[in-house]
């Protein structure tokens, strides 16, 4: 149990945008921040966020909540974990009573392998900065012009020849060589016992969007192959979902509103170096959907800088079916052939590496430019094959305005007029799904007081006169009763009004209700008061009538009958209340 003053306090020293903006892109609007929901896939901003109230809420799916709610959601923990999360992040101490035996084993699986990433982290770091085994790895980084600094920034590490260095030392801090198994550290020896996976390799540490480390990936010191090996998928690394150098690029995306992804290690290095920091890596893995989900918290657009030979562009036409799926706009940056990212920006420095952006060609342009220097387009034969490739991507792109541009430009590169192209394409399958729209419903006239409440003292006041339990009754009368009493002291914590709240449909429709109040702006709250007083007398004449109707109908022996007799009953004493 963690004590509610000290949950109040990581509440209150968490701001709720920046730690969202961890997460995704915020954009102010009004008093509020607007942003793609991460919850739910989305393209046009439903998730809102209100820094005053701290509290988030998206009208798309209706996830709402306060800034634990949503380290809860976002990080998948329960609400201590959260809460112990946000702490560490914003420098609030929580006592740790000391773990008995059987909770020191149910810890968190999680928190022990990243423990022992963090570990083995540690070792090939020493190794390569001091130890006379990292000599190798020195000297290598040096020939690449990577200084201390750099590496340092990377975290990388040097893992030394032979079989068990990270064993031993793991074994030394008290590490269970199953749990190191479970991350890929190490391996199975068929005769028992355990060796190491990262033998003589420079390693490259992968992290999570928090900087947490999830794995490593490591370089081979000659030329054997495979040149690189990165650590498996684990509990904590699931490859789908993470780009290497994410941490080190959230700000940089979200300044600048676009991503660079590069293929490797190095051309990441490269670029950050250079000052490119809004850039991310695929490192061996081929971009997925989940990448682009990823990327489009922080980007509205991407650049792609691949290499240049057939592997490369073989990932670019991979990577063009995903953007035109996720309607994600991006563009292929080009070096020269005999470049990579690395010598192009070790000879030609960032302001060499600027202009190739500036150029950069949108990459469904790219994807058919290439093909027309694979294909002779002059033949029929080569007509139709170029067809076969193009046609299936033109249709998936779902602007109809871009994909009319287009089949202008192809009709004239296949020598067709644009009316056959398009008869041949037949009708567009994908027309432009709408996206559904955001339907936020009419809030009544308890929840529009409730809203009046948190927002003018004065009504509060007026519904303390009126008395709480006349003008409401079950959760929403907990909710006014707590208002009332925040307001008589230190005024309204809305989080801690949220996070009370049992139901989760409850406090949705509350968090809704909390998170844009900018309509109650110009409202004269009083007059706004009584209104509510009397539509919700009102309600209820019009349901006392219904009941009645309705008990004409029933069978007075029947226990619907004794049922509406009991309504009606609490009805009329509300309203004799009311009045
Ligand atoms: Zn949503």
């Amino acid at each position: 149990m963690i004590a509610d003053e000290k949950v109040r306090e990581v509440r209150e020293r968490a701001s709720i945008v920046e730690v969202i903006s961890e997460y995704m892109s915020l954009k102010k609007s009004g008093s509020n921040y607007q942003g793609l929901c991460p919850f739910h896939g989305e393209k046009t901003p439903s998730f809102n966020v209100n820094p005053a109230r701290g509290i988030f809420h998206c009208f798309g799916c209706g996830t709402g909540g306060n800034v634990v709610t949503f380290v809860m959601r976002m990080e998948g923990m329960n609400f201590p974990s959260a809460v112990k999360f946000l702490a560490k992040r914003v420098g609030v101490e929580i006592p740790e009573r000391p773990l008995s035996r059987d909770e020191k084993r149910q810890m968190d699986e999680a928190e022990i392998l990243y423990r022992v990433n963090e570990l083995a982290g540690e070792f090939y770091q020493q190794v390569l900065s001091t130890d006379e085994a990292g000599e190798a790895g020195r000297s290598y980084l040096k020939g690449r012009g990577v200084d201390r600094t750099i590496a340092g920034i990377y975290r990388m590490g040097f893992a030394p020849a032979g079989w068990d260095n990270l064993a031993k030392h793991l074994q030394r801090k008290g590490i269970a060589p199953e749990q190191a198994e479970k991350l890929g550290l190490l391996r199975r020896r068929d005769g028992g016992g355990f060796y190491d996976t990262f033998r003589n390799r420079l390693l490259f540490t992968i992290a999570d969007l928090h900087g947490r480390t999830i794995g490593f990936g490591g370089r081979v010191m000659d030329d054997s192959l495979p040149k690189y090996i990165n650590s498996p998928e684990s509990p904590i690394y699931r490859k789908s979902e993470v780009l290497f150098g994410l941490d080190m690029a959230k700000k940089g995306m979200r300044e600048k509103g676009n991503a660079i992804i590069v293929e490797g290690y190095f051309d990441h290095l490269a670029l950050y170096r250079a000052g490119f920091t809004n850039v991310v890596a695929t490192c061996g893995t081929a971009l997925t959907p989940g990448h682009l989900q990823l990327l489009r918290r922080y980007a509205e657009k991407a650049y792609v800088l691949f290499d240049g030979d057939s592997a490369g562009r073989k990932a670019t036409v991979r990577a063009l079916d995903l953007f035109l799926e996720a309607e994600f706009p991006a563009a292929v940056v080009r070096v020269p052939v005999e470049d990579d990212p690395d010598t192009f920006l070790r000879r030609e420095g960032a302001a060499g590496f600027a202009p190739l952006l500036d150029q950069a060609v949108p990459i469904f342009e790219f994807f058919y430019k290439d093909l027309l220097t694979e294909l002779d387009v002059r033949s029929v034969e080569g007509k139709l094959a170029f067809d076969r490739e193009v046609k299936p991507r033109l249709m998936k792109m779902r602007n109809s305005l871009e994909r009319s541009l287009y089949e202008k430009e192809i009709a004239k590169v296949l020598g067709l007029d644009q009316g056959t192209m398009r008869r041949t394409m037949g009708p567009a399958p994908n027309a432009p799904r709408p996206e559904p729209r955001v339907k936020r419903e009419t809030a009544g006239p308890r929840e529009v007081l409730l809203s009046l409440m948190v927002k003018f003292p004065e009504v509060t006041t007026k519904v303390m006169q009126h008395g709480a339990d006349r003008l409401f009754s079950g959760s929403e009368l907990a909710v006014a009763q707590a208002i009332v009493a925040q307001t008589a002291q230190e005024g309204v914590d809305i989080p801690a009004l949220l996070e009370n709240i049992e139901s989760p449909e409850e406090r949705t429709r509350l968090s809704s209700l909390f998170v844009e109040d900018e309509h109650l702006e110009d409202i004269d709250p009083l007059k706004a008061f009584e209104q509510c007083r009397q539509t919700l007398e009102r309600d209820y004449l019009k349901r006392v009538k219904t009941l009645a109707r309705e008990l004409a109908q029933v069978d007075p022996e029947s226990p619907r009958y004794r049922e509406l007799l009991a309504e009606i009953e609490q009805l009329r004493n509300i309203k004799a209340k009311l009045l």
